[in-house]
């Protein structure tokens, strides 16, 4: 039997959950596809190897659908300071101290009560699946992928790889970086492969939960604390942190074959002294880093949100968060579009999303490469510089403030002076 929804979205991660919760509210009726089953979540379980830091304004986006407290109830850590630094060691720095190059942002600068939100990633997804699944107008259909997506002029048909077959007016690929929504459309993808990858590490350290996260600068790449919440009664005295390590994918395959012993102690050599004291490894993944930009976000009766519109380098955390933003601005596009006409694919109003969207993301795109330029590499002057910047950046309580309010996504608009640098980078023409 072929069931009709007004919207099918394909992919029920951060992203999508969070689109079907939205789209249900607007009394539209919805189909949520994902492939993987339900996310789980107990109490007492170690923490998600993948966990994302949530901006002020993703915060308030997931507390305008109800899923915020029920991120809340399970478990989320805020950060009330966020610190950056240059580990670089060559002998021009040796003149600089480190305390000139960090740069502290602390919430009480900024008169709000944190920085941010360090959530697992299923956690996050978990919440939003239950929003969703209260609104009566959205099915979530877990357990199958999409085989194929046609389109005509009035709908648009999608078959599952279980045989099922769905009928839609409008199709969202939320389905993450390999979007197969994206290629069924035909929508193509530039892409840039970066140097580096990322190896996040779930460990326990001994000490009160953390309040700061922070991140080293080497020439290989960054390293960065993100603390978790306390490991309980079963680990008294204990927290859980998620480690992430960014270097040649060489260098991170022979990491990746350390048993947990060889690597902790590798993690204790190689990451910055501000490091708590690790007790235990729990679990160790890595992850390809690549900048990518689809080169439409829509094609007819399909469209695209999140990672499968875009992917950003992660160093500055920032890739769900323009997701949520992209989702609550499609959620607005498809509401207008359904009272003006009743067909939520009216491209008029895609094309609306498309020119909001695709310039924000380009921006958040253009900043990641500028930091990952000016971080990763051994060049004398670039190097003096960013300690330069980097010490300015801190003697400017009105700059820092700027960039920290964009970073927690409180303010949409880069200072002008980023905004210049990252222009000028090399080959971004294309995104
Ligand atoms: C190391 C690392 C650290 C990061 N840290 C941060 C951070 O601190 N802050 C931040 O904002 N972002 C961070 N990110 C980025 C963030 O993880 C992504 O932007 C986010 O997961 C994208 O969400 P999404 O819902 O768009 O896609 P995804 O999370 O990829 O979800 C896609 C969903 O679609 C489903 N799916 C895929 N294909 C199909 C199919 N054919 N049929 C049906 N279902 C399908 C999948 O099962 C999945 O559930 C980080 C990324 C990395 C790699």
């Amino acid at each position: 039997m072929t069931q009709a929804f007004d919207i099918v979205i394909v992919g029920a991660g951060m992203v999508g959950a969070a689109l079907a919760t939205g789209l249900g509210r607007e009394g539209l009726s919805v189909a949520v596809i994902d492939r993987a089953a339900a996310p789980a979540y107990h109490p007492e379980s170690a923490p998600d190897i993948r966990v994302s830091a949530l901006s002020v304004g993703s915060e308030r986006y997931l507390d305008s659908l109800g899923a915020w407290a029920r991120i809340l109830a399970m478990r989320a850590t805020p950060y009330r300071r966020l610190a950056v630094w240059d580990e670089a060691a060559h002998p021009l720095t040796r003149l600089v101290p480190r305390r000139l190059t960090e740069v502290t942002f602390d919430a009480r600068d900024l008169s709000a009560p944190h920085l941010g939100y360090i959530v697992e990633n299923a956690i996050t997804q978990q919440a939003l699946w239950q929003t969703a699944e209260a609104e009566p107008g959205v099915s979530i259909l877990a357990g199958s992928g999409v085989a194929d997506v046609t389109q005509d002029h009035d709908q648009a048909t999608i078959r599952l790889d279980d045989g099922q077959t769905l009928k839609a007016r409008l199709v969202i690929g939320a389905d993450g970086a390999q979007s197969r929504i994206r290629d069924l459309a035909g929508i193509g993808v530039n892409r840039d492969q970066y140097g580096q990858q990322a190896m996040v590490v779930s460990v326990r350290y001994r000490g009160a939960v953390e309040d700061i996260t922070w991140q080293g600068f080497y020439p290989s790449g960054p390293r960065a604390f993100l603390p978790l919440h306390s490991a309980g009664g079963a680990f008294p005295g204990e927290s859980w942190a998620s480690l992430v390590w960014y270097d040649a994918p060489e260098q991170l395959a022979r990491l990746k074959s350390l048993d947990n012993e060889a690597l902790m102690a590798e993690i204790q050599r190689a990451f910055p002294a501000d490091l708590p004291m690790l007790t235990h490894i729990d679990a160790r993944a890595s992850f390809p880093i690549a900048r990518q930009h689809a080169k439409h976000y829509c094609s007819g009766r399909v469209v695209l949100a999140g990672d499968a519109a875009h992917t950003i380098n992660p160093l500055a955390g920032q890739g769900v968060n323009l997701g949520f933003q992209d989702a609550r601005c499609l959620q607005t596009m498809i509401r207008e579009a359904s009272r003006a006409g009743g067909d939520p694919a009216d491209s008029r109003w895609l094309a609306r999303y498309e020119q909001e969207r695709r310039p924000a993301n380009r921006r958040m795109m253009l900043t990641m490469d500028l930091f990952y330029h000016l971080f990763s590499n051994r060049i004398p002057p670039v190097h003096l510089l960013r300690n330069l910047g980097l010490g300015t950046a801190r003697a400017l309580p009105f700059a820092r403030n700027r960039v920290a309010r964009y970073a927690m996504g409180i303010d949409d608009q880069l200072p002008a002076v980023l905004k210049q640098l990252a222009e000028r980078l090399p080959g971004l023409g294309q995104l």
